[in-house]
């Protein structure tokens, strides 16, 4: 293993080259997908037993493979929730692959983990949680979500051996996240859906609990509200909705994946009050401040409620526990057990441009949808469903049906110039088909948006 041949170096510097140029390019191409079938034609076999070679292998994925992946930083990249990693953070990506870095245990990743506690510090910082209040990088949202509830399931759990054998009942809004139902699949509870889209208020989840048989209302156990909906960017009631889970002595998490970036952004900081007060809340740093994949966050009121719930025992990980060892154990916190320090890059990208930057390239998203508000109001053929919320906009043309939504999407990616999606929209019962539009990088530009405008008419 510590022979390394010519070969080898080669390669290294052919990949590092073509990470380089990746990393520079301003203006990545949009890629699209072929068929399976028709993938595996030009690329052939290349899992065998001797091996097909690493400079065959790279060209592979360098001249067809990577031409079928969108690059999720692409700036008419506006689909479902983009990303636009910094360069910084790309470049530490890669240093944390290359380090080599274990960081489930202080023991072992001590160094790196302290990076990771300085950018959650910050993180924590952006809820104005109380003291004490701390998290974990996980591998996103959907993962940050099921920590924790466990943690909530657990805690409720704790409370009372009336609960021990008793199936847990959730309440949120349709707004929420699909993992939030997905995950409450996953530890087996229930999920009441108070019927908005739009804002969860306060009354209206008080109106729900009140409906609940008195069986269901012992087995509630948890609120979740949103801070910043995928679909729209609404944010719900959260003080309301705080109001209610401490009257209730219910455990309220608030699933801010997608939005929690815009805490660091002056201009809508106050929507989310009420934030402060959460038991636990969910950020993806993947989403809008800027991280590579796949780098979510978990943030807990009380961090011993989430290592009572999520600690490991085994008699090959008792040394971690040792005195020896103490330290900040991130593995403790979440699901997870083996980890990749995926706060890292954040860190070193936090360090390298300062939070003031981060706080001014969220806000152009902010800006950006507001720019895409007035475009379409301006337009004659185009409407706004709703004002801009966040970085989302939802807009229709008119007079088109689903399937014209449709064949624009696959028009502007097949063209290799936008890839703009469509979404629904709730209105009373209905469902309406818009467009969709979620700004994440701030290099998009008012012409790219007027250019994508342009190709509806
Ligand atoms: C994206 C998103 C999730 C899921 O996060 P992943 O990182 O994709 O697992 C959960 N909640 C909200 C509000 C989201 O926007």
């Amino acid at each position: 293993m510590h022979n390394i041949d010519i070969d080898l170096i080669e390669m290294t510097l052919d990949v590092m080259k073509y990470a380089i140029n990746r990393i520079t390019h301003t203006d990545p191409v949009l890629g699209k997908p072929k068929k399976e079938e028709e993938l595996k034609k030009i690329v052939g076999d290349t899992v065998t037993p001797k091996g097909v070679g690493g400079e065959y292998a790279f060209k592979l994925f360098r001249d067809e493979l990577v031409k079928n992946t969108v690059p999720i930083d692409h700036p008419r990249n506006l689909a479902f929730v983009p990303a636009a990693p910094t360069r910084a953070a790309i470049m530490f990506d890669l240093v944390t692959s290359a380090s080599s870095i274990h960081g489930a245990y202080w023991m072992e990743g001590a160094g790196a983990i302290f990076c990771e506690n300085e950018a959650m510090r910050w993180l924590v910082s952006l809820t104005e949680m109380p003291e004490g209040a701390f998290g974990v990088f996980t591998s996103g949202g959907t993962a940050a979500n099921l920590s924790a509830l466990v943690t909530a399931r657990e805690t409720w759990r704790d409370k009372s051996p009336e609960h021990i054998g008793q199936r847990g009942l959730i309440i949120t809004s349709i707004g929420a996240h699909s993992s939030i139902k997905s995950m409450a699949k996953v530890i087996d509870v229930d999920v009441v859906l108070v019927e908005t889209e739009d804002v969860l208020f306060k009354a209206a989840l008080e109106q729900k609990i009140a409906s609940l048989s008195t069986k269901d209302r012992d087995r509630l156990f948890a609120v979740i509200g949103t801070g910043g909906t995928t679909n729209a960017g609404i944010i719900d009631d959260l003080s309301g909705i705080a109001d209610v889970c401490e009257k209730e002595d219910l455990w309220f998490h608030i699933d801010a994946a997608y939005g929690g970036g815009a805490l660091a952004a002056d201009s809508v900081r106050h929507l989310f009050k009420g934030i402060e007060r959460a038991d636990s809340v969910t950020i993806d740093p993947h989403k809008w401040l800027f991280s590579p994949y796949d780098c979510g966050a978990v943030i807990y009121k009380q961090p011993d409620l989430a290592k009572k719930a999520h600690t490991q025992e085994g008699s090959y990980l008792e040394i971690f526990k040792d005195e020896g060892a103490r330290g900040f154990n991130p593995s403790d916190y979440q699901i997870q057990l083996t980890r990749r320090v995926r706060g890292l890059p954040l860190w070193f990208s936090l360090a390298m441009h300062g939070t003031d930057r981060y706080k001014q390239a969220v806000e152009r998203g902010i800006e950006l949808a507001q720019i895409a508000g007035k475009l379409i109001t301006e337009h004659p053929n185009l409407e706004l469903v709703r004002a801009p919320s966040l970085s989302c906009v939802l807009y229709r043309r008119k007079g088109w049906d689903p399937e014209d939504y449709k064949e624009w999407t696959y028009k502007n990616h097949s063209a290799g110039f936008a890839l703009v999606t469509p979404t629904k929209w709730r209105n009373g019962e209905a469902y309406e088909t818009v467009s969709r539009f979620c700004f994440i990088n701030p290099d998009t530009t008012e012409e790219d948006i007027k250019a994508i405008l342009k190709t509806m008419e």
